[in-house]
């Protein structure tokens, strides 16, 4: 059977895919390396805007999401130098700025809604190339050493940014920090009451999230220090977080799975080729200091289904549908990416002018509401909010 759409990962980008065009009554197939019906049980979260939240309302899953945060504050500061901003739910009159939520959870309601529209799923079945011959994309797979192919008009490369889009999609950029993060849940003597920090150090951001009644942290820095946390112990790792975040959310008490991830930027000039389109961090993966990157990969997905629905298209490897989606992408990705890349150049690097213009610019952000009020409406529902 030849299927109208292929998507490559059931990440929470390919699922949510899977479930619009689902929507749509499209003939769709969703397939991943990994169990999908029983995502591995981990501990990474994800800070969602409240723009993702509206669309993963609309997309039918959120009101099973219960295990999830509201952030209500957003305390953004930066040590041992003036300047600093609050932003609150209040300037957008929204009920929160974003929400917390663990992406097993996420994952799962999304393919078991794509389940419920009839999608088709196929699961522990590695894509070993993806390419296009005549009108149509296969899609080479391995399962259990079964080896077979699958033709589609579309083929979409949701694979989290491993190698597939590499033989189609030629131009990426890549950018390596030589930084890493510590991922992990601390816990406060203090309650979080749904403020989240971000604390920009010297040797790079640090994002307290609220969880439960715990915080994830996310403490980026150089490649060296993160081994050196990653390996010390409970002791050592809560005086040395102490000391760099400082005390706004209270004494760090305990601290629990810890993780230690390589950071890096590399993003697709151009997410289409022929029969072939590129979505979520296979399109742009990024620096998770301002949580930008599953944000922008929903988006990626909520325009490809809207104008999949607006064209009322047979064809979505149609030369010409893939020309107007590439196009209602760029501006929203350039803002994501080129907004990520900003802060990560300004805010890890201490050069006298660079020190003093960021100082400035949080300061400017909290004495001008007008202008404070514009970027925090472009980071929660992207360069289309009018
Ligand atoms: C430290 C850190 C913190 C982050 N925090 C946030 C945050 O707070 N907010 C936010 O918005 N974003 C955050 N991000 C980014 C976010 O995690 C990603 O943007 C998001 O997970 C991307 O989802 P995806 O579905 O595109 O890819 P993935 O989640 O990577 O899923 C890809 C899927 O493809 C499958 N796959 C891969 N190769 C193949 C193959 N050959 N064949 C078949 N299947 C395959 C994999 O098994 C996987 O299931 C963070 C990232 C990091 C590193």
């Amino acid at each position: 059977m030849r299927f109208d759409t292929v998507i490559i990962g059931a990440g929470p980008v390919g699922s949510a895919l899977a479930v619009s065009l689902g929507r749509q009554n499209k003939n769709v197939m969703i397939m991943d390396a990994n169990s999908i019906s029983k995502p591995k049980v981990e501990s990474k979260k994800l800070a969602i805007s409240y723009g993702s939240k509206v669309i993963l309302e609309n997309l039918g899953v959120w009101g099973n999401l219960e295990q999830c945060t509201p952030i209500k504050k957003v305390h953004v500061s930066h040590k041992g130098f003036f300047g600093r901003t609050i932003v609150s739910h209040e300037v957008l009159d929204i009920p929160a700025l974003g929400y917390v939520i663990p992406q097993n959870l996420l994952q799962r309601q999304l393919v078991l809604e794509a389940q419920k529209l009839g999608v088709e799923i196929l699961e522990k079945c590695l894509v070993t190339d993806v390419s296009v011959k005549g009108n149509k994309a296969l899609i080479s797979c391995n399962q259990n050493k079964k080896i077979f192919e699958i033709d589609s008009n579309l083929a979409v490369i949701a694979d989290g940014g491993s190698s597939l889009a590499n033989n189609s999609i030629k131009k990426f950029k890549e950018k390596s920090f030589d930084q890493e993060a510590i991922i992990c849940t601390v816990k406060c003597d203090r309650k979080h009451t749904n403020t989240a920090y971000e604390r920009f150090t010297e040797h790079g951001p640090i994002a307290l999230l609220p969880f439960g009644d715990e915080y994830v942290l996310v403490w980026t820095g150089q490649a060296a220090d993160c081994e050196e946390r990653y390996a010390a112990n409970t002791k050592i790792f809560l005086q040395s977080l102490q000391k760099h975040f400082g005390w706004r959310a209270g004494r760090f008490q305990s601290v629990k799975e810890k993780k230690r991830v390589r950071l890096f930027m590399r993003y697709a000039k151009d997410v289409t080729s022929d029969r072939i389109v590129v979505l979520g961090n296979a399109a742009q993966t990024l620096h998770p200091v301002a949580a930008q990157g599953f944000n922008l990969g929903l988006r990626d997905v909520k325009d490809f289904a809207d104008l999949s629905k607006k064209n009322q298209c047979a064809d979505l490897g149609a030369a010409n549908f893939l020309v107007k989606y590439k196009a209602s992408r760029a501006a929203d990705r350039s803002f994501g990416i080129g907004f990520t890349d900003l802060l990560t150049r300004v805010f890890s690097n201490n050069d006298g002018p660079l020190v003093i213009t960021r100082g400035f610019a949080l300061f400017m952000l909290d004495a001008l509401p007008y202008l404070k009020k514009i970027v925090i409406q472009r980071m929660i529902f992207g360069s289309k909010f009018t």
